[in-house]
């Protein structure tokens, strides 16, 4: 379920403006908003009702960090993808809901096949 306000800042992330000010349009409006506003990229996927690894920024941005990462992992600076680090993983709200539903999904799987067998 999207609220009025998450459809309205996933719009302007989607245009690339800032959804506080109306400024841009930015490739990275997180960077905008974290000097502008002191809204961290995650505020603003929680804002939006995204998960927190859900794109934010410009395609051309992202094409240009995916590429670095691939060059970065190619000459073994970095052995997993930046954001994947492991360790004790945290979730948006629109994150803990796919969680949950993937949950439950597999919960109603398992009793299907208790139920088969
Ligand atoms: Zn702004």
């Amino acid at each position: 379920m999207s609220s009025d306000e998450e459809v309205r800042v996933r719009e302007c992330l989607r245009a690339g403006l800032c959804p506080i000010c109306h400024q841009g349009p930015y490739k990275v409006v997180a960077s905008h908003t974290l000097k502008a506003h002191k809204v961290t990229g995650a505020m603003l996927r929680d804002m939006a009702g995204l998960t927190k690894s859900a794109t934010i920024c410009s395609a051309e941005a992202s094409a240009e960090r995916r590429k670095l990462t691939q060059e970065l992992m190619a000459k073994g600076v970095l052995t997993v993808p930046a954001g994947s680090q492991g360790g004790k993983r945290t979730f948006s709200a629109a994150g803990l809901a796919a969680q949950k539903r993937k949950a439950e999904h597999m919960k109603a799987l398992n009793r299907a096949k208790r139920q088969s067998t």
